[in-house]
């Protein structure tokens, strides 16, 4: 079996580096430091991963593609001007970072992992910050791309894609979830797991009320009606999809992964069933 996972941005990754273009936009030398702050978090977490004597090229990685985000700040810091293309542009290294890290991570394991470059794959229009994708271009270069290809485990950078002239642009924040359920529509494939931070959907808000259960199960309808409000477990437009392939998607939590979670699939003809 062939297993693709997604990746998004390490934690606040995300965030940051927008800090860092706009601080640069409004002429604040601080966007170094900042940028500084999250270079240390991806070498950190290298060192963290990766045996001594395999952790050069990686690191290595690591500097250039932070150099480059660098070059880009100082360019928006000279010209004090960001706009929604360039955002896109920063905010991408995010994805690429960790996704190349965790690739090495396991490569230096002795698991044959190969990355994926998501950006040659999903296509979508230029509106930078939220592109919508275009499916029947996307569905056929991720079908073509995987069928000729004898890997089985694959790494792709989340929330990340290109408009047809190639430039960078980003499916809306939390997108990487929507990365997975566009590849796993593609590739027809039989589960789709969102490994996540809580442990499953639940019926109400829990920081709102107190007595808020895990749903152990749900239809793609009110899954989607419940990702619209409340903590946000998934990003809304995951559900698409997966929901029009009927492919089961489970909710899973990476910090108690013995927790059953949630699962997203078709309705059933009678309860429980
Ligand atoms: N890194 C992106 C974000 O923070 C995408 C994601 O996390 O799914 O929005
Ligand atoms: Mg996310």
């Amino acid at each position: 079996d062939t297993t693709v996972v997604v990746v998004s941005a390490f934690g606040g990754i995300t965030d940051i580096l927008l800090q860092c273009s706009q601080l640069a936009a409004e002429g604040h030398e601080t966007y170094k430091e900042k940028l500084h702050e999250a270079e240390l978090r991806h070498l950190n977490t290298v060192k963290e991963l990766i045996t001594i004597t395999q952790q050069s090229a990686v690191l290595s990685l690591v500097k250039t593609l932070c150099n480059e985000i660098e070059d880009i700040c100082t360019g928006i810091f000279l010209l004090k001007e960001l706009s929604e293309r360039t955002k896109d542009r920063i905010v991408s290294y995010g994805e690429i970072l960790s996704s190349k890290i965790i690739t090495a991570k396991l490569n230096t394991d002795e698991i044959e992992c190969e990355w994926v470059n998501s950006t040659q794959l999903i296509t979508t229009n230029a509106n930078y910050s939220a592109a919508v994708v275009d499916f029947a271009v996307t569905n056929k270069k991720i079908a073509n791309h995987f069928k000729t290809i004898n890997s089985r485990l694959f790494m792709m950078p989340g929330f990340i894609a290109s408009d047809t002239n190639g430039v960078n642009t980003t499916l809306g924040r939390g997108g990487s979830d929507y990365t997975a359920a566009i590849v796993a529509a593609a590739l027809n494939v039989k589960v789709l797991e969102i490994w996540t931070d809580v442990s499953g959907m639940m019926t109400a808000d829990p920081r709102l009320v107190t007595n808020a259960k895990i749903i152990p199960q749900i239809s793609y309808q009110e899954a989607m009606e419940l990702s619209h409000f409340g903590a946000k477990v998934i990003y809304p437009p995951t559900i698409q999809p997966v929901r029009g392939k009927g492919i089961s998607t489970w909710i899973k939590n990476t910090f108690a992964p013995e927790d059953a979670g949630t699962v997203i699939q078709k309705e059933s003809d009678n309860n429980g069933n």
